[in-house]
């Protein structure tokens, strides 16, 4: 939509083709239903340093069109931002239907014609360039064509993967696609039974050997746990890395209830905890020292009889041990989720065959790349719209 209406804003004649009866419907569930539109993030170094290795290839379009020209476009049309946590920035009203409204209106006001309920099949090619496109409602010709098709996750939405397919039969590289900001699953049933609780300041130790230092990473945030086991923004965050790791085995984590105290620090605060209440039962006052929604699933890494045992007679040992559980709680993440639960898959066509200054494919002089079909690794928190917003503005710029 953005391709299309910046395309038909410099005059052109545009014919958008969608395959589901509306525009828009992965943008509209995009954030929960509030849709995490850009990140505000100004400094356009830290902004690009999200794109890992595909950085270099995004100062161009960037400076065609950046974060800025994102939030005047939405504001100018009526939609105000608000900024939250993370430099994300959300829509003031938090509904994403009200952003591909705006989109809709953008492409109609700048006079696209809509042909939805339309599959496109494939290119037709002849001496290098496309000449047109085998739809389920016949053959349309063009001067340009712009490839907006997506990615592959959440597949009901329309993304199947179509855009990628074509452009691999063309001759382009292409990096398969897997699930990428996705959540994990994990054995332990104790992460099951908490499913629907939110814990917000936790930090996470990931490894495949915790005993080892190298190749471990941590991470401090939001977690979520669900029936199959952990999703929110800090497991979406790390499941790039955590899915390399997974390749030799199950990966082992650790949660860290408490990020901010030392383990000397804690310890401490623990035997004060104990000294004040020496006749209650070990039970009674887990609700002191594990945080909110964690007591049930530390109860369960505790014996029975120890938990029916008076605090006086609870040894330094095990007080200790229950004190490693606040500070590492060990889990076993198995797997990542499939496609269907994906916020974003990988893959895609590769950068170098991409001019980045038009979005125009360096095999074919007429074709442009937008989007999701594009491989650039990112992480939530509104990398990937903005991709799409300056992406489309400057395919639809040079188209
Ligand atoms: C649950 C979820 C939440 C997300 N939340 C956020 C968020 O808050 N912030 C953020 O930055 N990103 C978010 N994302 C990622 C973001 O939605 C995508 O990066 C973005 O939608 C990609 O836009 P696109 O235009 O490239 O492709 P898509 O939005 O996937 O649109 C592609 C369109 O092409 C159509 N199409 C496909 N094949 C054909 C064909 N053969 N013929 C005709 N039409 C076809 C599809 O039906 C679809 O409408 C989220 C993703 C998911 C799945």
């Amino acid at each position: 939509m953005m391709a299309a209406g910046r395309a038909g804003s410099r005059g052109r004649r545009v014919l958008l083709i969608e395959k589901n009866k509306s525009v828009g419907k992965k943008l509209s569930i995009t954030g929960g239903g509030r849709c995490n539109i850009f990140n505000a993030e100004e400094d356009i170094h830290a902004l690009l340093g999200h794109y890992g290795t595909a950085a270099k290839f995004l100062y161009s379009p960037f400076s065609q069109y950046s974060m800025q020209d994102t939030r005047t476009f939405f504001e100018k049309r009526g939609l105000p931002i608000v900024i939250e946590a993370r430099k994300r920035a959300f829509p003031a009203s938090q509904r994403a239907q009200d952003v591909t409204n705006t989109m809709k209106r953008y492409a109609v006001e700048n006079r696209v014609e809509f042909l939805t309920g339309t599959k496109v099949k494939g290119f037709a090619v002849a001496e290098g360039r496309i000449v047109g496109v085998e739809t389920t409602n016949g053959f349309y010709t063009a001067d340009a064509y712009i490839v907006a098709t997506g990615g592959s996750s959440h597949k009901e939405t329309g993304s199947t993967g179509d855009g990628i397919a074509w452009l691999k039969k063309l001759g382009h590289t292409v990096h398969d696609s897997s699930p990428d900001v996705v959540p994990v699953t994990v054995s332990e049933k104790w992460v099951k039974e908490l499913s629907g609780t939110t814990l917000s300041f936790m930090k996470i130790t990931f490894g495949i050997d915790q005993t080892k230092k190298e190749g471990k990473f941590s991470r401090t945030g939001k977690i979520l746990f669900t029936h199959f086991g952990l999703s929110g923004p800090l497991i979406l965050n790390s499941a790039h890395e955590i899915k390399k790791m997974l390749v030799k085995g199950p990966v082992r984590a650790t949660i860290d209830m408490y990020p901010d105290t030392d383990i000397r620090t804690l310890r401490n605060r623990v035997l004060e905890l104990f000294n004040r209440n020496r006749n209650k039962m070990l039970k009674n006052i887990l609700q002191e020292c594990v945080p909110e929604g964690m007591q049930d699933a530390v109860s369960a890494q505790i014996s029975v009889e120890l938990l029916h045992t008076r605090i006086h007679s609870v040894e330094k040992d095990n007080r200790n041990k229950l004190v490693d559980l606040l500070k590492a709680m060990p889990l076993t993440i198995t797997g990542t989720m499939g496609m269907d639960r994906a916020v974003v898959s990988d893959g895609g066509v590769d950068l170098k065959e991409i001019d980045t200054k038009t979005m125009c494919s360096k095999l074919y002089d007429n074709l442009y790349v937008t989007g999701d079909v594009l491989h650039i690794n990112r992480p939530s928190g509104g990398f990937s719209l903005q991709l799409c917003w300056t992406t489309g503005f400057v395919a639809g710029s040079h188209a």
